[in-house]
């Protein structure tokens, strides 16, 4: 291992040894993990690949955005949301929130520095993280990258010959782009919704591709959230008889969405959540579009062509411009190395809740597939799992018998 002493002679060292963890990613998973450290008086250092805090909701959400749960359900350990903000607070008010929160608990990402490479040292029982110009060394590590690191682009037929713009919704702001337009949307999950009914509002025609099955909730039932119902009755009754539950309703709410070409998957909204992270589309007013006729759903796309695209079915139709909400995936198999935590998908292996530590001081928070409230319970619990080895480690230091950075040098 090339020592951090070596390279700190040179008059701009290009190496730091980090006493508390290193957490990658300034999204809200990385300043609550921060925050809960910080509480327990344990420093630590975020790398921000990105210019500012929770990039992911400053550059690559659209502008209408609203929190699709509660504020309850997402807000991050230690400090609430203002009791001002709405039930569903805007994008730009959980932005605010963020930046207090940050402030308020003195975090500060060092920003611009995108990780490619960490691997843990096993001879020194360190984690070395490599940016683009520095190399950080600590014994903890922590992955805050995010679930939605980067868009899924799918492999379409023909997609390279089609002549208009084609958008993954990660750049997508708004519909005033497209009006008047004809909008091949292709995936129909909450942004796949939301954007086909924000181009209405733009007078856009938008078509939206639905190529897998899919679960629409009503947003609220009962003048209560949907998940918020889900969850309560989770509490007491199993998982299987909650679903059926919130399909009556929900069929008894919204009518039956198969007439309108979205097919139901045969597992139930909460189990399907579960087993495979598919978040249910919870409804804010896309499917009345799509009943009076102004969200047209499409077949699955067998090629685009220059001007279009042919349909299964055999149709063919003329577009504009495409926005692919294919969703995101994440990261972390591009930049974390020698470990076999996480699945070649870069989700961790290991079943959650307890999902969020790993071996040799690595742990991930915000893996759990449950949003913002999976966020805030990981941020907790590696908190508490630190603070005792850092204490062992800051009276080791006192003692000066396992001083890490004597290990580093020696
Ligand atoms: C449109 C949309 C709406 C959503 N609405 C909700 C909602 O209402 N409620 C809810 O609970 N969840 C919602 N989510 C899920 C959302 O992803 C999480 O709520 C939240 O953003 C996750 O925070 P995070 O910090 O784990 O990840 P992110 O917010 O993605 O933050 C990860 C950070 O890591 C940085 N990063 C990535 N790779 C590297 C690298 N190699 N080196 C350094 N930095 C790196 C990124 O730049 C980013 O800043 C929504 C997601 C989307 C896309």
């Amino acid at each position: 291992m090339g020592s951090c002493k070596e390279q700190t002679e040179d008059p701009k060292p290009n190496c730091e040894f980090v006493s508390g963890p290193i957490i990658v990613g300034a999204g809200p998973s990385g300043l609550a993990v921060a925050a809960c450290l910080s509480n327990h008086g344990v420093p630590s250092l975020i790398l921000e690949k990105s210019d500012c805090i929770a990039s992911l909701w400053q550059h690559k959400t659209y502008d209408r955005l609203k929190l699709h749960l509660p504020k309850q359900f997402c807000q991050l350990p230690l400090m609430g949301f203002p009791d001002n903000f709405p039930k569903y607070p805007t994008k730009h008010q959980f932005i605010s929130y963020l930046e207090a929160y940050a402030s308020h608990f003195s975090i500060k990402p060092r920003f611009n520095q995108a990780v490619q490479n960490a691997s843990f040292d096993s001879a020194y029982g360190l984690w070395r993280v490599q940016t683009q110009d520095f190399l950080y060394i600590s014994r903890w590590l922590i992955v805050a990258t995010g679930e939605n690191a980067e868009p899924v682009i799918p492999h379409i037929h023909g997609l390279d010959k089609f002549q208009g713009p084609i958008r993954h919704t990660s750049v997508y702001k708004s519909g005033s782009d497209f009006r008047n337009q004809r909008v091949l949307v292709i995936g129909c999950g909450n942004s796949g919704m939301e954007v086909s009914l924000d181009l209405c509002r733009y007078n856009a025609i938008p078509h939206m591709v639905v190529r897998n099955t899919v679960h629409v909730l009503p947003r609220e039932m009962f003048g209560f959230s949907t998940f918020q119902i889900g969850m309560t009755l989770l509490k007491w009754l199993p998982v299987k008889l909650v679903d059926k539950i919130l399909l009556l309703v929900a069929s008894l709410t919204l009518g039956n969405t198969e007439q309108l070409g979205l097919r139901r998957p045969k597992t139930g909204p909460l189990e399907l959540k579960s087993a495979t992270g598919k978040t249910p589309v919870l409804d804010v007013g896309a499917l009345s579009q799509i009943k009076s006729g102004k969200i047209k759903v499409v077949e699955n796309v067998k090629e685009m062509t220059r001007n279009g695209a042919k349909f299964m079915n055999g149709q063919e139709k003329e577009f504009d411009s495409i926005i692919l909400a294919t969703g995101y995936k994440s990261n972390v198999p591009t930049w974390l190395k020698g470990c076999d935590f996480f699945t070649e998908e870069g989700m961790p292996k290991s079943p959650c809740p307890s999902c969020w530590k790993g071996c040799d001081g690595l742990y991930t928070v915000g893996f759990a597939r449950k949003g913002l409230s999976g966020t805030a319970y990981d941020a907790v619990e590696i908190a508490k799992d630190i603070v005792d080895q850092w204490k062992t480690s800051q009276d080791c230091k006192k003692s000066s018998t396992c001083d890490p950075h004597i290990i580093l040098v020696k």
